[in-house]
């Protein structure tokens, strides 16, 4: 029988680095990682593409899948509802491929604690000080003061969740922090 994936939980403050050190990750895919897309009822930002970095959807449709317990998590954050599908986690799962979940912390509490940490590896990426995540998100220049403010504000209070993780990684330098996270997948296959 084939041996059943991992699950990998990459999770942080939101302007840490996640997407990038993940993409970095994905270069030279030799653990077998599939991503797992969520749902979001965020607008996209510019370049980003439905079925690709997420997929797009209205309240009312996020609201249903909600209802029909199609989520292995979700959560409410800063205004937007974001969510992992759980049918195609299991099926990957299943299938021996390692899924990669890209998520805020309050989701990755609720992974942690549904799966009691069996076949999970979970990773909190820390930025290297909080005057440079502030840059970060100013950086991005996709959102408005006040949400830059509320992300901040968050960034704060998610810090204090670190000690529940596996494995802590600074996000220091993209090509190191993403050679850290292979190495630590790589010891758990
Ligand atoms: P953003 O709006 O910047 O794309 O995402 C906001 C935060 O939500 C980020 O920390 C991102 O990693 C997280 N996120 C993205 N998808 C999911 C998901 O499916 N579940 C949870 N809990 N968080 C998610």
């Amino acid at each position: 029988m084939k041996k059943r994936g991992l699950l990998i939980i990459l999770s942080g403050p939101s302007g840490v680095g996640k997407g990038t050190v993940r993409k970095k990750l994905f270069e030279n895919n030799d653990l077998n990682l599939v991503y797992s897309i969520s749902m979001t009822t965020r607008a996209p930002r510019n370049g980003e593409v439905n079925g690709v970095d997420y997929f797009f959807v209205s309240e009312k449709e996020f609201q249903k899948n909600i209802n029909r317990n199609n989520f292995l998590e979700f959560c409410f954050f800063v205004g937007n509802c974001y969510g992992t599908p759980k049918s195609v986690v299991d099926k990957w799962r299943d299938e021996g491929k390692n899924v990669f979940l890209e998520i805020e912390i309050n989701g990755a509490s609720q992974v942690m604690e549904k799966t009691k940490g069996d076949g999970v590896v979970a990773i909190f990426l820390m930025p290297p000080s909080f005057e440079e995540l502030r840059e970060r998100i100013v950086n991005r220049r996709s959102e408005s003061e006040e949400v830059v403010n509320r992300r901040l504000a968050k960034a704060k209070s998610e810090m204090d969740k670190v000690s529940e993780y596996d494995y802590t990684v600074v996000n220091d330098d993209v090509e190191r922090a993403a050679a850290e996270i292979h190495k630590i997948i790589s010891e758990r296959l």
